[in-house]
C-alpha cells in the first residue's frame, strides 16, 4: 500500500516542505485521520465501476482513498497554491484528475458526461464549511446526475438537513434534502481529526438520492419558491412572507382565502409546514394564478 498522506506526521511534512499556509476563507481544515477516510469511502459505497467527483482535494489525503476504491477521480480544487503539491502526493495514481477550478463555476453536467458517458456518478467531500449549502442546493435542485452524496460538514448543517417541521433547524435546506433524497448522518467528527482544528464537532452525511420524489406537486419550481420566500423571514406568517415577497400576483386578501382553504389558521408560519403541506401549498398557489390570468 502506497503511504497515507493523511497521518499528522506525513501531513505537516507535506505543509512544512511545500511552505503552504492555511487560508481560512477557503475553508481549509485538512484530515489527519486515516481511519475516518477509510470509513467515508466505505459510507459512500465506492465500487471498482464508479466515477467520484471530489470537491476540495486540499493535499489529496481523501482523493488517495477514493482512487484505490473507485475507477476514476475528479477532484476540483480552487486553491492554485495546492496544485502543484497534489501533483507529487498523488502522482503514483493514473485514475485522478485534478482541475484547479471553483466547485461554484465548474459545468458539473460536463464532467458527468465527458467522464462517465452521462451515468451517474457519486459526490464526496471533507466540504469548505462556507459554502456547503450553495453546492448541496446546485446540486439538488438543478438534478445533477447524482446516485448518492458523502460529505463531511459541520454538525449543525448535517441537524439542519434532518429537521423536522417545527424544529429550530428547519428550513429550506432540510426541504430540499428530504424531498430529494434519504438522508443518514454516518458519524460524528471531533476537531481533533483535523488540522487546523475547526472550532466545532463535524458531521459525515450521506444522502442517497430517490429515484422519486417523496411528494408530487404540479410545479417544482414554484414549489421551491414557495419554499424560499416561506423561510426568508422566520418570524413573519406564510401570509405575509407570499404577500411581500411571494410576487405571485395575488392580492392579500385571496391569499389569506389560500390558506384557509387549506384548513390552515391564517396566523400558521412557514416552520410548521411539512414537505407534503408546501405540495399542497404549490398546488393551491398554482391553480389560484392560473384563474387570475
Ligand atoms: N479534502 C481535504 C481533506 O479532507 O483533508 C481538504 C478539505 S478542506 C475542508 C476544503 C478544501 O476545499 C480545501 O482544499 C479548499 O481549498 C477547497 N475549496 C474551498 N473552496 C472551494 C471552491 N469554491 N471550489 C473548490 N475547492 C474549494
Amino acid at each position: 500500500m502506497i503511504e497515507r498522506i493523511s497521518t499528522p506526521s506525513r501531513t505537516k511534512q507535506i505543509i512544512e516542505e511545500n511552505g503552504f499556509y492555511f487560508k481560512k476563507n477557503f475553508g481549509q481544515n485538512f484530515l489527519i485521520d486515516s481511519n475516518i477516510l477509510e470509513k467515508i469511502a466505505d459510507c459512500a459505497g465506492i465500487g471498482k465501476d464508479d466515477c467520484v467527483l471530489e470537491i476540495g482535494p486540499g493535499i489529496g489525503s481523501l482523493t488517495q482513498v477514493l482512487a484505490e476504491h473507485a475507477n476514476q477521480v475528479v477532484a476540483i480544487e480552487i486553491d492554485s497554491n495546492l496544485i502543484p503539491i497534489l501533483s507529487k502526493t498523488l502522482e503514483a495514481y493514473d485514475n485522478i484528475e485534478i482541475r484547479n477550478q471553483d466547485i461554484l463555476k465548474t459545468d458539473i453536467d460536463a464532467i458527468i458526461r465527458e467522464k462517465n458517458a452521462n451515468r451517474p456518478i457519486k459526490v464526496v467531500a471533507n466540504l469548505p464549511y462556507y459554502i456547503t449549502t450553495p453546492i448541496l442546493m446546485d446540486l439538488l435542485e438543478n438534478e445533477r446526475n447524482v446516485e448518492r452524496i458523502t460529505v463531511m460538514v459541520q454538525k449543525e448543517v448535517a441537524e439542519r438537513m434532518q429537521a423536522q417541521p417545527g424544529d429550530k433547524e428547519y428550513g429550506a435546506l432540510s426541504i430540499a434534502v428530504q424531498y430529494y433524497c434519504d438522508a443518514h448522518v454516518d458519524m460524528i467528527v471531533p476537531p481533533s481529526c483535523f488540522l487546523p482544528r475547526p472550532k466545532v464537532d463535524s458531521a459525515v452525511i450521506t444522502l442517497q438520492i430517490l429515484p422519486e420524489r417523496k411528494v408530487t406537486t404540479t410545479d417544482e419550481a414554484l414549489f421551491f419558491r414557495l419554499v424560499k420566500c416561506a423561510f426568508a423571514q422566520r418570524r413573519k406568517t406564510l401570509l405575509n412572507c407570499l404577500n411581500h415577497q411571494g410576487n405571485f400576483g395575488l392580492s392579500k386578501d385571496t391569499l389569506a382565502d389560500l390558506i384557509r382553504s387549506l384548513g390552515w389558521d391564517e396566523r400558521i408560519r412557514g416552520e410548521t409546514l411539512s414537505i407534503s403541506d408546501f405540495a399542497r401549498l404549490t398546488d393551491a398557489v398554482a391553480q389560484a394564478i392560473s384563474s387570475h390570468m
